[in-house]
């Protein structure tokens, strides 16, 4: 009783010596009111439109995109090989999304394509948004090994120090191997120096020093410059090819073709870039393609690329997939379904929609297209 009642004291004294905290809309006066509220505040409504919607930072493209759900499993049931979206993002800065990252788990072990931005913290976001696998055993410290990047652009790559060093904070991992276009060997060897103090530190204040999984070392892929694909790792699981595709002017870009040995289940990942024939070669007859998409109708809103329509048309479409191109894709490949991700879903306020580009690849004639949302399972 006699605690109750200085407890009483305290909150007393605290609301007077305080008096903004309950005069002030507070987060839970807020939540009380409902996710609306009239106060133009990011923090209360995210849907609301923000007035200056030209700059990098508020720009549609970095809106809720995707149906308005949190991560579903759209993986088929009879299958052991599944894929986790981990991220989805481009590099505008959508805060709804963490940068390009996926996972294809064969026989409960991970194998992860592509780096992006917050790579670490999607890992937990879609442990605890999926609940149809369970991630935290998958993703267990020792099972973070390996890594196949699809080229060396900043927003694929820019996570790979927090797969090395932060796993490294959490206890012994594994060895990392991260595969990729060449010179990612150097990329490796610049990362592994850049955190050297950092891991060192690490190292000392550890009583149970142990070196493996402080580093990773960067495996080159190069197959033939033709668009037939290169076998480029095998295990007791998977087999992985490569295939050349074509995205800006960089010299090597890869999409990989993941066949899994247990149920033959075969899942390709186009990276970024435009129509190429590597692109088609890896995706004939696979279940399903992992690709990216970008609007054509609106492209003339795209916060890069140059001044006019005409440019955009041109400098974006060196980079990236327009409906008609990724229609040219589907058709040529006979790949059984497509999984948009990497969107770029540029328009004006007035006009946005969420499934804007996706509507665009339907009414270019692709069936079976779905589009992805972080955490979900296909
Ligand atoms: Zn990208
Ligand atoms: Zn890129």
């Amino acid at each position: 009783m006699k605690k109750r009642i200085s407890k009483f004291i305290l909150i007393a004294l605290l609301i007077f010596a305080f008096p903004s905290i309950s005069s002030a809309q507070t987060w839970e006066e807020n939540l009380k009111k409902g996710a609306t509220t009239t106060e133009k505040n990011y923090m209360n409504n995210p849907f609301e439109r923000p007035e200056n919607w030209k700059t990098i930072y508020t720009t549609p493209d970095i809106w809720p995109i995707s149906e308005n759900r949190g991560p579903i499993d759209r993986s088929p049931k009879d299958k052991t090989t599944k894929v986790l979206v981990l991220g989805t993002g481009t590099p505008t800065p959508n805060p709804y999304r963490y940068g390009p990252a996926m996972a294809v788990i064969i026989d409960g072990y991970p194998y992860f394509i592509d780096c992006g931005e917050g790579w670490w913290r999607a890992l937990a976001h879609s442990v605890l948004t999926q609940n149809s696998l369970d991630l935290s055993s998958i993703f267990a410290l020792k099972n973070l090994k390996y890594m196949f990047l699809t080229h060396l652009h900043e927003d694929h790559t820019v996570g790979l120090p927090s797969f090395i060093n932060n796993s490294y904070k959490f206890g012994s991992g594994a060895d990392k191997k991260v595969f990729g276009p060449e010179g990612v060997d150097e990329m490796m060897a610049h990362i592994n120096a850049a955190w050297s103090i950092d891991r060192h530190e690490v190292a000392q204040g550890s009583l149970a020093y142990k070196p493996e999984g402080s580093t990773a070392t960067g495996v080159p892929v190069w197959p033939e410059t033709s668009s037939e694909g290169r076998q480029i790792f095998e295990d007791e699981r998977v087999i992985v090819e490569a295939f050349p595709t074509k995205h800006g002017y960089l010299e090597h870009t890869y999409a990989y073709r993941f066949t899994a040995k247990s149920d033959g289940r075969i899942i390709v990942f186009g990276g970024d870039g435009t129509y190429s024939k590597g692109l088609v070669e890896a995706a004939k007859g696979a279940d399903i393609l992992f690709v990216e998409g970008i609007t054509r109708k609106n492209v003339k809103y795209a916060s890069w690329g140059g001044e006019t329509e005409k440019e955009k048309v041109e400098v974006i479409g060196t980079y990236h997939m327009f409906p008609a191109r990724l229609k040219r894709v589907y058709d040529e490949s006979g790949v059984k379904n497509i999984v948009l991700v990497h969107v770029q879903n540029f328009n004006n306020p007035e006009n946005f929609k969420r499934l804007g580009v996706l509507q665009e690849m339907i009414d270019e004639g692709i069936k079976n297209i779905l589009l992805a949302e972080d955490g979900d399972l296909y």
